[in-house]
This record gives C-alpha cells, structure tokens and sequence, in this order.
C-alpha cells in the first residue's frame, strides 16, 4: 500500500477540518482529491506530508509511519504545496541545485527532472520570468529531485490558462505511469482528464471513494420532455425504469431514469398510448459533474 490513512481527524481552535478521514492507495495510481473550498484538502495533505499533525488517526506512506517518522517519509513523498515557495529571484537551475543540496540529492539527476518537466527551454530563465505554468513546472521538478515514490500535489493547476492546464494535467498523468499520485481541486473535468480514482471530501468527510470507471458507470438519464397537454403525474410514475420525476412547468417534465437502456423511444410510444404529442425532448447522462455538483451542494 502507497498511502494508508486510518481515522484521521484535525480540529483548528473550534473549526473542524477532517473528520475521521480514512482511505487508501495502491502503487501507481492518480488520485483525484476533489471537494470545494474548506472541505479539508489541504490539511489532509500537510498530515500525509508530515508537516502538522492531526489531532488522531494513523498516516502510513509506503509503510512509513508519517507521523512517528516525518523525516524518513518525505524521503519518500514529493509535495507541491499550495502556494508553491519559490524563490522568484533565482535562476531554475540555481534553485534547483539549491533544491537539490537542501534534499542531499545528487546535483547530477537535476537535468533529467528539468526534462522530464519540460523546463529545458525555460531553465536558463530567472524564475520570476517565468509563466505561471512553467513556474509549476519548477515546483514539479523540485518536488520529484529525490525521485519519491508517492506525489502530493496540492492544487496543482490553479491559476493556469486553458493551454498550461491541459500541459500540466498531462504532466501529472505522465508521472502517474510511475508514481503514486495524489492531488487536489475543485475541477471535476480535471480527475476526469487525469484521474483513476476520485476521493470526494466535503466539510472534512469523504463522501465518494471510488474508481473513475465505477464513477462513470453510472446509467441514470435524465429527459427533460414537453408535451402538448397535460398527463397525470401516476402515468409519469408508471413508466418503466423512473426513479424520480418532476414537473418543471405547465407540460413539461423531466424525467430520471436507471436504465443503461436509451429511453426516449419509450417517451414516444407512451405519448402516443396516451394520445398526446412531443413538442421537445431533451437527454442528458448524469455525468460526473453533475455527481459532484449533487454530492457537494
Ligand atoms: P481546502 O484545502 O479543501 O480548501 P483546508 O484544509 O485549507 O481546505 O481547510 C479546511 C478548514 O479548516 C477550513 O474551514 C479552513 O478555514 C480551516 N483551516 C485551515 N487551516 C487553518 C488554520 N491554520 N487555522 C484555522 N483554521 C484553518
């Protein structure tokens, strides 16, 4: 096991953060920690890294006890926090070599994390004239120095543009085929993009632990169907497969389905039986934006 984490909870004077938090990850996965603002994800993260402590539970990475050993552990763990510390005024390779004597690693592996990030164009550069992106970039780089075993990435594309998003989140998955991966946002496309697993926090509870395919096998359709007159809400009720319905307003209706068949021949025949006609008919899949939407609303 990569990461184990059992009942952790961390209150701040009356606020609390984590609530009993227990999950845990194989090797190799990427890890979607997805929740809004507050649920928890940061704390979450500075416990797995060793850098405060909850007030209980138990954080095991790659078998390491975190909390009795924070120093042998972030041997092991490459973190990007929140607000990635750079020191603007220096050169990437400057910071890096500084990086990479803080960390006792060998200044040699400093010109394959440069490429392995990308930065080879950008490594000469002051960071501070950096993009935001490439700025993540050096962040990246310094976190993998030591070559970890398991990333802890908080917020990892926050403030990029659409261009460097895409580039990072590539980025991460690139480093997921080796490592293991765990990072933060409030972007449900993002763990679309990058994920296998997606852990779902809010108000310092997981709601969703679950594979990314598991997620998406979801079957409920929701169709959002005009009629030209009006039907009584029991014949809505007796149609095959409803798990609700509502009636948004006059003759319209939208209708959610649990059927991993396609339902809107069925919408048809049952106006016909009912002599009425169709005036609109619109499907939508409960996707995993509207999961999250409905989970943390
Ligand atoms: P997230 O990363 O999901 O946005 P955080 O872990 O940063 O959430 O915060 C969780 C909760 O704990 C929030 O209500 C936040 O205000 C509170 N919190 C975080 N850090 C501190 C702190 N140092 N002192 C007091 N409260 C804090």
């Amino acid at each position: 096991m990569s990461i184990k984490v059992t009942s952790v909870s961390k209150t701040y004077k009356n606020q609390k953060a984590l609530d009993k938090v227990s999950f845990s990850a194989d090797k190799g996965q990427v890890i979607g920690f997805l929740g809004p603002n507050g649920a928890g994800k940061s704390t979450m993260m500075k416990i797995l890294t060793g850098f405060i402590k909850p007030d209980e539970g138990a954080v095991f990475v790659d078998e390491i006890d975190v909390l009795q050993n924070p120093l042998e552990a972030q041997k092991v763990i490459g973190y990007l926090p929140e607000h990635n510390p750079l020191y603007t005024d220096m050169y990437v390779r400057e910071y890096l070599q500084f990086q990479a004597s803080v960390f006792k690693v060998d200044k040699s592996k400093i010109k394959s994390c440069i490429e392995k990030v990308g930065l080879t164009s950008e490594a000469h550069k002051k960071i501070n004239q950096l993009s935001k992106g490439y700025q993540q970039r050096v962040g990246l780089a310094a976190a993998i120095l030591h070559n970890p075993k398991v990333l802890i990435l908080d917020e990892p594309t926050t403030g990029l543009d659409p261009n460097q998003l895409v580039e990072i989140r590539a980025l991460i998955k690139e480093l997921g085929k080796e490592k293991t991966v765990l990072f933060s946002t409030h972007i449900m496309q993002e763990v679309e993009a990058v994920c296998d697993r997606v852990l779902i926090i809010k108000k310092g509870v997981i709601l969703i632990d679950k594979k990314l395919d598991e997620l998406k096998e979801n079957h409920q359709q929701i169709i959002a169907v005009t009629f030209d007159n009006k039907i009584e809400e029991q014949l809505i009720n007796r149609l095959p497969n409803v798990i609700s319905y509502k009636n948004n307003y006059d003759n319209t209706w939208s209708i959610t389905f649990e059927s991993e068949q396609d339902m809107r021949p069925v919408i048809f025949d049952f106006a016909q039986e009912n002599s009425l006609k169709i005036l609109s008919l619109n499907t939508q899949n409960k996707n995993l934006e509207t999961l999250f939407r409905e989970v943390t609303a």
